[in-house]
């Protein structure tokens, strides 16, 4: 008997009850016929060539489409591109049409043949793995001389999508808008599929194990993405009472979206400043309307990695002053150019870092291309003239990096001095604490800026030393974690001593039970995915501080990380007994039992 129960984690709150799709990535055994006439050339060269086009639309397209989020996939619709617009692919299947008289499919199957077996012979393991690139690009434009594309997906239905795993490229094929929800056999909590799917606004749930065997297409599902359960066919009476919890849950979002403009001001009078993370200008009205008070990071790296050649200042600056004009008159947060390790340019991936997150990346990167750095801090400080700027450093590690950024920073305004072009002389410049090191030496780092933002998911991954990545160590990626509790603490208290407020900007802040221990230790600001805004300042507004306070005292001398998980499930559990099953959390779930 088949199994008809999953279990996965949930990456994106919400139910979804629909018919499933699973996505098939394997390339379709090419069965047209091998051989043409002499007089088919001409219908065989078009066929080819109108695959190659539509291949390439489609790309282009996709590349419009994914959400700005998943913007470390961006740089393979790049190269899928590149690949697709390559002569020698394309010549080489041209020339088997004409000279071998073989059908196009054929022909491509030669060409990508005959690439192959050239990759095979370079030693460059980087090269080789580009062939993984060409076959996929391979299977995009035999779909389109098959026709498979149109006829493998479920006719104008919402439906819910299963796959293997999913990267944006793997949806290229598929209308977003049809999708309710995803389901992956792999993945971990910090898996793309939950950012994609958190920034679609859709339920998830990944790392669910053998889904293609046991689901077919057009059975009809339950996506549980609150407890973390799929169920394949469900009777009558299952469907009905998650159809009744899905009402729930919209009202429940619909309570928060009528209350998202209300302020995060819990009672007793403290308040603190809710903004939001994005990486396009777009996305500014999504964080305004979900009652953010502006942009707190800004992630540069998009406007650099989906593209082959990196911006012009003036692209920079036309991007800046758009996002600035539409924030305005709320502050946004622009965060220097974060590249490296998991948000490679293109250029970056030759570099063949055995440890990319411990290498040439954030304001490292920076210092070492400072074209590109100078080309990007004269961007932000023009458009700095257009609405409510500020600017920080990422992965600063001590005070030597910071006063070389910032002394590359003063030239930059000198330059625009001598050239009288204005920007805003008053505006605030920040750095990331991300590294211990930089936390270690947070009372030094304090005299010199004039904010912190703590980048929780580097600073996680870089003290307890577990990629933030690598689902086989998710596990211990423990944000309750005394160590990390200490830390933030120990920053905390710093910065206030020299008069610095504090944000947070990794996941921990969107996080019912972290934001306890955060808002108990004292933090100024926090900032988030914009659909996390309303839930978030909605336990905000219900909080007693008091007790906050006392958990943050506990947690930062507990020594386990289970019984501090437990305590803060208990406190919101008791504070919030019927609208907690709504929120998701990155802690273990598994701890509080
Ligand atoms: C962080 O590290 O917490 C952060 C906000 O930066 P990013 O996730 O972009 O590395
Ligand atoms: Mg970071």
């Amino acid at each position: 008997m088949k199994r008809n129960i999953f279990h996965g984690i949930s990456v994106s709150a919400g139910i979804a009850i629909g018919r499933a799709f699973f996505l098939a990535r394997k390339f379709p055994q090419v069965q047209a016929a091998r051989e043409i006439s002499p007089t088919q050339t001409g219908t065989e060269l078009a066929r080819l060539d109108a695959a190659f086009e539509s291949t390439r639309r489609e790309i282009e397209d996709a590349g419009r489409r994914i959400p700005p989020s998943l913007k470390d996939q961006t740089g393979i619709l790049a190269a899928h591109l590149m690949i697709c617009r390559d002569p020698k692919l394309i010549q080489a299947a041209r020339q088997a049409v004409k000279s071998d008289f073989l059908s196009a499919e054929w022909a491509l199957e030669k060409a990508v043949a005959a690439i192959a077996e050239s990759f095979s012979l370079i030693e460059d393991s980087y090269i080789r793995e580009r062939l993984q690139d060409v076959r996929a690009v391979a299977e995009r434009i035999m779909g389109h001389l098959r026709g498979r594309l149109a006829s493998a997906l479920p006719p104008d239905e919402p439906f819910i999508l299963l796959a293997h795993d999913i990267t944006p490229a793997d949806t290229l094929e598929l209308s977003l808008k049809q999708i309710i929800a995803f389901a992956t056999e792999e993945g971990s909590r910090t898996a793309h599929t939950g950012i994609m799917a958190r920034s679609l606004q859709i339920p998830a749930v990944v790392g669910v194990g053998a889904l293609e065997e046991a689901v077919n297409d057009g059975d009809m599902l339950v996506l549980d993405a609150l407890e973390g359960l799929i169920l394949v066919n469900p009777d009558q009476a299952v469907l009905s009472r998650y159809q009744t919890q899905q009402n729930k849950f919209s009202a429940f979002q619909a309570t928060l979206r009528r209350n998202a403009k209300l302020p995060a001001e819990p009672p007793g009078g403290f308040r603190v400043a809710v903004r939001g993370n994005i990486e396009t200008p777009d996305e500014v009205m999504a964080v305004l309307k979900a009652g953010g008070e502006g942009i707190g990071l800004y992630r540069t790296e998009y406007g650099f990695i989906c593209r082959v050649e990196p911006p012009s200042e003036e692209d920079l600056f036309e991007e800046y002053r758009r996002l600035l004009s539409a924030a305005a008159p709320h502050k946004v947060v622009f965060r220097t150019l974060d590249v490296g390790a998991d948000k490679m340019l293109w250029d970056q991936k030759m570099l063949e870092e055995a440890n990319p997150a411990l290498g040439l990346r954030g304001i490292r990167y920076c210092l070492r291309n400072q074209d590109v750095f100078r080309r990007q801090l004269r961007a932000i400080l023009r458009a700095s003239m257009y609405g409510n700027a500020a600017l920080m450093f990422p992965m600063i590690s001590g005070p030597r990096e910071l006063r070389q950024a910032k002394a590359v920073l003063n030239e930059v305004k000198q330059e625009l001095d001598t050239s009288k072009v204005p920007f805003d002389r008053h505006m605030p410049v920040g750095l990331m604490i991300e590294l211990p090191a930089a936390a270690m030496t947070a009372d030094i780092l304090a005299r010199e800026v004039d904010f912190f933002s703590i980048g929780t998911n580097d600073l996680i991954q870089y003290s307890i030393a577990v990629d933030r990545t690598n689902k086989h160590v998710s596990s211990l990626h423990q944000p309750l974690h005394p160590g990390i509790v200490r830390t933030i603490k120990l920053v905390v208290d710093m910065a206030h001593m020299a008069g610095v407020p504090v944000s947070i900007c990794g996941e921990m802040a969107s996080d019912p039970y972290c934001l306890l221990i955060l808002l108990g230790m004292g933090i100024d600001e926090i900032s988030m995915a914009p659909q996390a805004i309303p839930g978030i300042k909605h336990i905000i507004r219900h909080l007693d501080l008091d007790e906050c306070t006392r958990l943050a005292r506990e947690a930062h001398d507990a020594g386990s990380i289970q019984a501090v998980n437990r305590l803060v499930k208990l406190t919101l559990a008791q504070a919030f007994p019927d609208e907690l099953p709504f929120y998701i959390s990155l802690l273990d779930t598994g701890d509080f039992a």
